[in-house]
């Protein structure tokens, strides 16, 4: 077990100093932010915060049980708002065990009464084939060998 003090959506910051706060039903103020706190409630598996921030018209019964899949980087590639509609575009990669994966989606979000809310979006997932010498896809800068493909 490792103990996390970084928030999981890569900010850098404390989980408490950003995304745990939304979490703890403080408002996201922007789409990006909703969408990180998203992503770090499904690396942290929170499925109540992912359903209460979901559009009712879109929002699922249940979430299916991601079983090994590990979320290990967040990259927000566009993000904006007009009104109270909002876009982000991210990449999020992921892991199950030895196999890697990319999802990309350009999400659409809406405000309600002071409240982001994710809509949908049109997911499309790439499998990562990393090499052992390449950059490790977990973003940290090191060979993949020198961390998470090590051994
Ligand atoms: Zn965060
Ligand atoms: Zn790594």
């Amino acid at each position: 077990m490792t103990i996390r003090h970084d928030c999981p959506c890569g900010s850098g910051r404390p989980l408490a100093a950003c995304c745990g706060r939304y979490h703890d039903g403080e408002p996201a103020p922007t789409p990006e932010a909703l969408m990180r706190s998203r992503y770090s409630a499904f690396a942290l598996g929170l499925a109540d915060y992912l359903l209460s921030s979901w559009a009712s018209e879109t929002r699922p019964a249940s979430l299916p049980d991601d079983g090994p899949t590990q979320w290990v980087r967040l990259e927000i590639l566009e993000h904006g708002e007009s009104g109270d509609e909002g876009t982000v575009h991210f990449r999020a990669t992921f892991r199950e065990g030895r196999r890697w994966g990319v999802l990309e989606e350009h999400s659409r979000f809406r405000r309600e009464a002071g409240r982001w809310f994710y809509v949908d979006g049109a997911p499309s997932v790439t499998r990562l084939k990393p090499g052992r010498n390449d950059p490790c896809p977990c973003g940290s800068g090191k060979k993949g060998k020198a961390c998470c493909l090590r051994g």
